[in-house]
């Protein structure tokens, strides 16, 4: 064997957690951290990093602790790629659902191996046997059931079966054999990045090679600086902290993104002169097509990166009727002038998640009569952008046609167009409004009605047909005929 090797070192699994919303995720990761001793002796933790690290069976554990949701697959799928193993939490109530599925695939794909637990199992209504054919029915084969993918039947609620679990977990991170060398520079994850006013840019990480030290050189592609502090995930200060423990890092001159590599050392490659800006994500969205949506622009604000990537992917994934939600800007921290002003601008709604105001703003925004949404539970936040998009709904036309020819210069008032029903039934004699690139320039009449050069009373979805529209407007190709 070479030198290179026996310098290794085993390092502890880093855990992701997966499965579908409610099925229990947060219970388990909740009940584990309670009951270790780490925490216990500590007096408890208060705080959250993103990560924690437990001790079972005198070995180290670390759990990843991210919230899980449906929208947060991009994140889900970082956390299982900075996972060595992960946890795919299926309620025994309820079975394999959507989520369950999409966690499956993403293990799948990123290759990173699983344990299963079937949650629940305390309720009367616990169906074990149901939820294990699910999982074989998505391709998820437990031992026993002729597979090999370990599983345990626990309940987060009473804390059954939780410590068979972490020995499952510890056995297969034994099959990993996890390493790492102590020599080399560190280099790992970026698991949650946030900034505030009192003490400045904190980023959690999780180191999975060498060993991170004070005075370390520290980048990520975007983002970089030197470790000034360093603390372990209990909030006590270290001077080094080996792989596979959370650590929290100050001393990064600007924000790296949640689930970026970080390298240190220096060979850490400068971050691009172009990113390092802390400059916020601006995001232009196009006008849809179809020409009779609202636009209701949005200025996003969040505490944490993490929580404004969920943000910005939850309000892309809501349905807000005809209204499109438009996401001009997008950055991390408190309300600042720069975005009122923005808003103002713009007229723009700024939709604020566990962040506040800061003063100069606030004197601002009562001299502008600008609109904040503000809240600290995300699903309250899109309710109420819901109601506020609602004050601009207009209803959906009964149908719409688009117009695809101009058959005729007009005479007079009349015109011979052609088009396309996109929407329900046009009808003989009816009154349309016209849209011209996404804004309402008129109205018009038909007084004649062609399909295949029979006069009909009306034109159904997907048919073409000719008219003699009357308006004083001239109708161009691409215009859209729309009855309310
Ligand atoms: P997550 O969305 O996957 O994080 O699910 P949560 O941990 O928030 O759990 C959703 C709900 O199920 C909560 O009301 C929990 O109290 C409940 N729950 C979670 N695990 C158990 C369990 O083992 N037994 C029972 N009876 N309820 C549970």
């Amino acid at each position: 064997m070479t030198e290179k090797v026996k310098n290794l070192i085993i390092r502890p699994p880093i855990v992701a957690v997966l499965g579908h919303v409610d099925h229990g995720k947060t219970s388990l990761l909740d009940f584990i951290r309670k009951t270790n001793f780490v925490a216990r002796e500590a007096g408890g933790i208060t705080q959250s990093i993103g990560a924690y690290e437990i001790i079972h069976n005198g070995k180290k554990i670390t759990f990843i602790d991210t919230p899980g949701h449906e929208a947060f697959s991009k994140m889900r799928s970082r956390g299982a790629i900075a996972a060595d193993l992960a946890i795919l939490v299926v309620a025994a109530d309820d079975g394999v659902k959507p989520q369950t599925k999409e966690s499956i695939e993403i293990l799948n794909s990123a290759k990173t191996p699983f344990v299963v637990a079937v949650n629940k199992i305390d309720k009367s209504n616990a169906d074990i046997e149901k939820t294990i054919n699910d999982l074989t029915a998505n391709g998820v084969l437990l031992e026993g059931r002729g597979g090999n993918v370990s599983w345990q039947a626990i309940s987060a609620k009473t804390g059954q079966g939780v410590d068979e679990l972490l020995d499952l977990v510890l056995l297969a991170a034994e099959m990993e054999n996890l390493t790492y060398n102590p020599d080399a520079d560190a280099g790992g994850v970026i698991i949650e990045a946030k900034s505030d006013n009192r003490r400045g840019i904190v980023v959690s990480v999780i180191a999975e090679n060498g060993i991170l030290k004070i005075g370390d050189k520290i980048a990520t592609f975007g983002a970089g600086g030197k470790i000034k502090i360093l603390e372990n995930f209990l909030g006590e200060k270290t001077a080094e902290l080996r792989p596979s423990s959370p650590a929290l890092i100050f001393g990064f001159e600007n924000l790296p993104q949640v689930g970026e590599k970080f390298q240190c050392g220096e060979s850490a490659a400068a971050p691009a002169a172009d990113i390092i800006s802390p400059i916020p994500r601006v995001q232009e969205i196009g006008v849809p097509a179809g020409g009779y949506f609202r636009i209701f622009n949005t200025i996003l604000k969040a505490d944490v990166s993490g929580s404004l990537e969920i943000l910005s992917e939850i309000i892309k994934n809501t349905d807000f009727g005809n209204i499109k939600i438009n996401i001009l800007k997008e950055s991390i921290g408190e309300i600042t002038d720069g975005d009122v002003k923005d808003a103002v601008n713009s007229n723009a709604v700024i939709v604020a998640f566990k962040t506040k105001i800061n003063k100069v703003a606030e004197s601002f925004v009562k001299a502008q009569n600008i609109k904040i949404i503000s809240s600290g539970i995300i699903y309250e936040l899109i309710d109420l952008l819901k109601q506020e998009a609602r004050l601009l709904e207009k209803p959906l036309p009964q149908a719409e046609l688009e117009i695809l020819k101009i058959f005729s210069s007009p005479k007079g008032k009349k015109q011979l167009i052609g088009g396309r029903v996109v929407t329900g039934v046009i009808k003989n004699n009816i009154r349309l409004k016209i849209v011209r690139e996404n804004n309402e320039i008129g109205t018009g009449k038909i007084s004649s009605l062609r399909r295949q050069k029979q006069t009909v009373n009306e034109v159904k979805t997907e048919e073409e047909c000719g008219l003699m529209f009357e308006s004083d407007i001239l109708i161009k190709e691409g215009d859209h005929l729309l009855w309310m």
